[in-house]
């Protein structure tokens, strides 16, 4: 099984309702989909959403590196030669972690067609379905407390939270939601870097002292700034997740060797695919960190990669799988399925994917 070709088309995706965070605004999904294709009639599926705010990548960019750079040094080499073609895949450039992770993503699922294994077994096929939180837009605490109201009736029981931009609002937001969902929903806040150290310890004791019972808050502080989300996971009880501050494998050692946190969120388009993801698991796990696999806003060809490798991992005991259920339509045909707030891992060979309804070849130059 040789790669022949690589395309890259785009797919658009219209939204229940627009995503606000801290950082942005989107009212509709555009993700970029990667076909890797085989001599013996093979297709491989993988995607990259651009978020120049988080990774830095456009879809111009993703395609270029695709098309330009990576995707010519793995033309023509053996499926059954994947660590080479993974290594060359992280390695034949620097960054441009999204286009890393469509080119990873694509190569695992062929290798998983060509030994008719589904990728969550690939991964060690601890479970078969995965419980996944939803995440609630930033917004007024009344539009927040009713779109909670609607994620519990849908039947989820571990709400995401966006906050980060206002404080003291914040915590009004908080109180309102968790008098809404009553004490047995689990909350998770996410702050998208929006507070500073001493800003973020100040609303997260009072918090905890208005007894809102938060299961843990993520990226409190700057990106760049590990010395202060360290100062704020030592300071509060509060467990406190690093997403932005959390690329690469590199980035993760050293969250890990300073204890900058108490949970590591992974995401397949900042680590660059399964490969690296799967190494940022092994050793959180090796220092006694948890992991939450988390994603961009993306196609469900992202998610069920990522569900599959969350769903063989033991190291990752949360989910912020959410994309696919924030979407109007879904185009992709195959991968996981829902059952109410959990993915069911699909039983067939690689991602389970047949095809993308709609795909269209991109030309980007
Ligand atoms: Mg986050």
């Amino acid at each position: 099984m040789k790669i022949t070709d690589i395309r890259v088309g785009i797919v658009r995706i219209p939204l229940k309702t627009p995503f606000v965070t801290a950082l942005r605004r989107v009212d509709m999904a555009e993700d970029l989909v990667v076909k890797v294709i085989t001599d013996d009639g093979h297709t491989g599926w993988g995607n990259a959403p651009a978020t120049v705010v988080i990774t830095g990548d456009s879809h111009a960019s993703v395609a270029s590196a695709i098309k330009d750079t990576i995707g010519p040094q793995i033309l023509g080499m053996d499926i059954d030669d994947r660590e080479a073609i993974l290594q060359r895949i992280q390695h034949s450039m620097v960054h441009n972690t999204s286009a890393k992770a469509a080119l990873d993503i694509a190569v695992h699922d062929l290798f998983g067609q060509k030994y008719r294994l589904p990728l969550y077994r690939f991964f060690g096929g601890l479970r078969q379905r995965i419980t996944s939180d939803l995440t609630i837009s930033l917004g007024e605490p009344e539009q927040m407390v009713q779109d909670a109201q609607k994620a519990i009736q849908a039947g989820y029981t571990n709400l995401k939270l966006k906050v980060g931009v206002d404080a003291a609002l914040d915590i009004r937001r908080v109180r309102a939601i968790r008098q809404a969902a009553g004490p047995h929903i689990a909350i998770r806040l996410d702050a998208n870097q929006g507070w500073k150290p001493k800003e973020a310890v100040r609303t997260i004791r009072r918090m905890e002292d208005a007894g809102l019972n938060i299961e843990s808050i993520e990226q409190p502080v700057a990106a760049s700034d590990t010395e202060g989300l360290k100062f704020v996971t030592d300071h509060v009880d509060t467990p406190i997740m690093a997403d932005e501050s959390a690329f690469s494998p590199g980035d993760v050692f050293h969250l890990l060797a300073i204890r900058a946190c108490d949970l590591i969120n992974i995401k397949l388009m900042k680590a660059g695919g399964l490969g690296p993801a799967s190494q940022i698991a092994s050793m959180a796990q090796a220092s006694g960190i948890d992991c939450m696999m988390g994603c961009m806003l993306e196609s469900k060809i992202g998610i069920t990669a990522a569900a599959s490798l969350s769903a063989g991992n033991p190291a990752i005991a949360i989910n912020d799988l959410d994309a696919a259920d924030l979407m109007a339509d879904d185009p992709i045909i195959g991968g996981i399925s829902y059952d109410r707030n959990e993915l069911i891992l699909p039983q067939a060979p690689g991602l389970g994917i047949t095809d993308v309804a709609g795909w269209q070849e991109w030309d980007y130059r």
